[in-house]
């Protein structure tokens, strides 16, 4: 199967690419991404034999049916990165929690968030293919908190990477900031920056514009590539988890073939929800996929009134870090899977020079078949992580605001969980004792006796190990960091 550019002029050939060459280079013509055209269908005999199947084994007869250029050995070996979570033969744990309501925790991989889902198995896919080509690569990330562990994580130590991580100095959990700034692999550089998230992604959008770092960078042999949730390879992952949380419903008896579900997702970038709504296509039976946001509520607004519009907002921080997004990037494939390439290249354009871009009437009633949306507030996320915890439910921020949309459920909902709580024990106590947290390491042994719950020993370690990356610098110096830890 191939993959194609989601931008396109009328009477334009579709250029198409193979999944190795997404993997690599994840840009396409006119700023576009790559996406699939059609993708292959599951019917109810590969549904009832996948109740019988591991989710290591689902995911390789999934992957099999999308027949990629790639040997099916490498997902093999990308799959059996799912044994390095918490139980190795169950990466992904779906629970019932209440009448109607289920919960798909995505977060018992390595960094403790729903990121490594993908990265895990992604990671290993990008090193192999590198190495095949004899060629070396410097991944670059900006991270809010979750993604850059997950990311550092994956490459560690792999052959024919490299990785920079930069983060906003104060703008991490002190968690998230140790599981960077711990890490030790030769390959890995973290750098914090004086500055908030937008600076740190600011800093990282200019070095992959510019051309003096790629000379430079070419001059030591290596290209750049990304690894952000563009990244097809990141998405084929994503959908994995939701057709198997269908198929746990089967195989438990809580939906009949003929029944469908409802999804939850907490969303920023919208790669999650993209995989949900790949995943229906592909016949899991899911009814709505409801969009939660926080109070950057932009999704909210479009797939309800239609209208993508950026005019006049600016980035509200919240507790919920990972969805603090106005434009997500993935929503793209979305557009181009539902209105083809020449009306998304129309849209994008109308966002990148007018700061807003408008669905007609027919195109927003072909979103609303799949996508209902609401947005979630700090403050009611707040109460219904105490409400939730109180029952013995422990979720992290993020998974909170999807609560906002699980009441008076009509069929069984499944909420998309996205992290562990130790990863904003701030937030937590907060929401749960009204108070601040000074020392993030003795809350954390409060919290976990308070919600009969234990921190996992990789995260406990990180307050005692010592820090790899002291680094800490403003916006200037950061290319010249970079080109010189290359050069060593
Ligand atoms: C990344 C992230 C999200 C947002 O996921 P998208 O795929 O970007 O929509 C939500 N919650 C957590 C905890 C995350 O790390």
């Amino acid at each position: 199967m191939k993959l194609y550019q989601t931008r396109a002029n009328n009477n334009e050939n579709l250029n198409s690419v193979d999944f190795s060459d997404a993997l690599l280079n994840p840009s396409s013509a006119y700023g576009g991404l790559y996406a699939p055209i059609e993708l292959p269908k599951l019917d109810q005999k590969f549904f009832s034999q996948a109740c019988e199947l591991s989710y290591e084994q689902i995911a390789l007869e999934i992957i099999k049916k999308f027949g990629f250029d790639l040997d099916i050995c490498v997902f093999e070996r990308a799959v059996k990165r799912y044994q390095k979570f918490d139980k190795a033969n169950e990466p992904v744990e779906v629970k019932k929690i209440g009448e109607n309501l289920y919960i798909n925790e995505l977060y018992h991989g390595p960094t403790r968030a729903f990121k490594d889902m993908a990265l895990q198995p992604f990671g290993l896919i990008l090193s192999e293919l590198a190495k095949s080509r004899s060629e070396n690569y410097l991944i670059m990330c900006a991270t809010s908190g979750d993604t850059g562990p997950a990311t550092l994580e994956t490459f560690s130590d792999m052959d024919n990477i490299k990785v920079v991580c930069l983060y906003p100095k104060d703008g991490t959990s002190e968690v998230q900031r140790l599981q960077m700034v711990n890490s030790a692999a030769k390959n890995l550089k973290v750098i914090g920056i004086n500055g908030n998230f937008d600076d740190a992604q600011r800093a990282l959008k200019t070095l992959l514009a510019s051309q003096n770092f790629k000379n430079e960078l070419k001059k030591s042999n290596i290209s750049l590539s990304a690894a952000n949730s563009v990244n097809f390879g990141r998405i084929l992952f994503q959908i994995i988890y939701h057709i198997y949380a269908y198929v746990y419903l089967l195989k438990t008896n809580a939906l009949k073939d003929s029944d469908s579900f409802d999804i939850i997702v907490p969303s920023g970038n919208f790669g999650n929800a993209l995989g949900a709504y790949y995943a229906k296509k592909m016949g899991a039976k899911i009814d709505k996929i409801k969009i939660v946001s926080n109070a950057n509520n932009i999704l909210t607004e479009f797939f309800t009134g239609g209208v993508y519009d950026l005019r006049g907002k600016s980035l509200i921080k919240t507790i919920s870090p990972a969805m603090d997004i106005l434009i997500s990037s993935n929503v793209e494939r979305l557009l181009f899977d539902k209105f083809g390439a020449v009306r998304t290249k129309e849209l994008m354009q109308n966002l990148a020079q007018n700061g807003f871009y408008e669905l007609k009437d027919s195109e927003l009633s072909a979103l609303k078949e799949d996508f209902e949306a609401d947005f979630c507030s700090d403050e009611t996320c707040e109460k219904f992580i105490k409400e939730q915890t109180q029952k013995g439910i422990i979720i992290d921020p993020h998974t909170a605001t999807c609560f906002k949309m699980s009441l008076n459920l009509t069929r069984p909902t499944v909420i998309t969980s996205t992290a562990h709580w130790v990863k904003f024990a701030p937030s937590m106590f907060k929401a749960c004792k009204n108070k601040e947290l000074d020392d993030e390491k003795e809350g954390l042994e409060i919290l976990a006796n308070e919600f009969k719950d234990l921190v996992p020993d990789s995260i406990k370690s990180l307050f005692v190990s010592k820090s790899t990356h002291n680094d800490i610098v403003n916006q200037d110096e950061i290319e010249s960091k970079i080109l010189d830890w290359i050069r060593k």
